[in-house]
């Protein structure tokens, strides 16, 4: 129906916004129409997503409270992991067990993996799984007896299959392992979005400092090109800070949004007007069929299944038409969230989650960065981040089609 294709390089960004927008209702979809193809609309498209979140977060509150003092009691609520099962204890309360299918050869594999015997790959080989689900087996607790999730160690009610020690054992072995993949850590948002100047993929890593300390590394796959994490963030901030509008661009932005979904909302009104007018077709169709039914000019089955018919049309037109029908206090909401992403670009990107954060990079750089090379004439690396060579920044070809900004 619409794409979200410069926002959504990365699937599991373009999924995450996707379903976001999908739960938000169709409302926005209206919103949007006149709008996807130019920077604006594509930047209302993520802000929704944005608006639709916190809504969401919002109502999902309260429950999540609820579960979380199951788990502060020592009970679990969510999904079990491979090799458990969810279950109840005596009081009904929901916990964990083992699922004694697998659960003495996981066991043996985490073992096996503390002391050593074991790598991954065989526990991949020998549990016929993913390496990608071992890997979050060896570091799920859950399996020693405890949760941390929510960010507290909780001891569980249930029987741990391996002893603390022997998870310890597992960690200390993981963060030996400097190629260890750090997937979904926010320190490391910047990976899949910017590039090496060279061509090559950059990837993350920790790597230990001459004091013992460890350090965030992006390091390039193919050249020698490597930056402190901490170091490229600052730079990346700066660059995003130079996106920011003031508040003559704001107000150019509010306007220009507006006249978009002005141009919308009489589409839309022109749709609402045709679904109407079918609307009451159907239902004007359905009561001459009752009146021809009671007259007896109809018989019973004919009856039955043109009635049927009509009923099912006429409830898509009823969708169809509350469709069409736009929210303006949702439309507000995301419109007075675009301003302050855009006046803060900064501040909104670090304290964003990680898959915002995401979202926020491709929002105000489509093409993604490329991360400078050092150069053989200058000693020194220039550690700058470069726009790809005909990438046009979201506000460039925001201001683009507004001829009298650009003089
Ligand atoms: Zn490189």
């Amino acid at each position: 129906m619409y794409k979200i294709d410069r926002l959504a390089r990365n699937a599991s960004d373009y999924h995450v916004i996707r379903a976001t927008l999908a739960k938000f209702g169709v409302s926005i979809l209206s919103a949007t129409e006149n709008l996807t193809d130019d920077p604006a609309g594509r930047l209302l498209e993520t802000l929704i997503a944005g608006v639709a979140q916190f809504d969401n977060e919002v109502r999902g509150e309260r429950t999540r409270e609820c579960m979380r003092s199951i788990v502060a009691s020592g009970g679990w609520v969510y999904k079990a992991p491979y090799g458990l099962k969810n279950a109840r204890d005596s009081f009904g309360k929901p916990t964990l067990e083992a699922d004694t299918n697998v659960s003495h050869r996981i066991k043996e594999a985490l073992e096996g993996f503390a002391a050593g015997r074991w790598t991954r790959k065989q526990i991949a080989e020998s549990l016929s799984i993913s390496q990608q689900l071992v890997c979050k087996m060896l570091t799920n607790p859950l399996y020693a007896g405890f949760s941390d999730t929510l960010g507290i160690e909780t001891k569980g009610n249930w029987k741990p299959m391996i002893t603390r020690l022997t998870y310890d054992h597992i960690q200390a072995r993981l963060n030996g392992t400097e190629e260890q993949r750090q997937t979904d850590r926010p320190e490391f948002s910047l990976r899949g979005f910017l590039r090496c100047e060279c061509g090559g993929h950059l990837t993350a890593s920790y790597s230990r400092g001459k004091l013992g300390k460890r350090y965030a590394y992006y390091h390039c796959v193919d050249c020698k090109n490597r930056i402190r994490a901490e170091e490229l963030e600052t730079i990346f901030c700066e660059k995003l800070l130079q996106q920011a509008m003031d508040e003559k661009e704001l107000a150019l932005f509010e306007r220009l949004v507006r006249e978009g979904l002005q141009k919308d909302s009489e589409a839309s009104k022109v749709r609402q007007q045709s679904a109407k007018r079918k609307l009451l077709k159907l239902e004007e169709e359905r009561k001459k069929l009752l009146h021809l039914y009671t007259a007896g000019k109809v018989d019973d089955d004919l009856y039955r299944d043109r009635d049927g018919e009509l009923k099912v049309q006429i409830s898509v037109a009823r969708v169809e038409l509350t469709e069409n029908d736009i929210e303006c206090a949702d439309f507000e909401a995301t419109l007075e969230f675009a301003q302050r992403l855009l006046r803060t670009p900064v501040k909104f990107w670090q304290n964003a989650r990680l898959e915002v954060k995401k979202a926020v990079q491709w929002l105000f750089f489509p093409d993604g960065l490329l991360l400078g090379v050092r150069t053989p004439d200058k000693n020194k690396a220039d550690k700058g981040l470069i726009a790809p060579v005909g990438s046009d920044s979201m506000l460039a070809s925001l201001w683009g089609f507004e001829p009298q900004f650009s003089d």
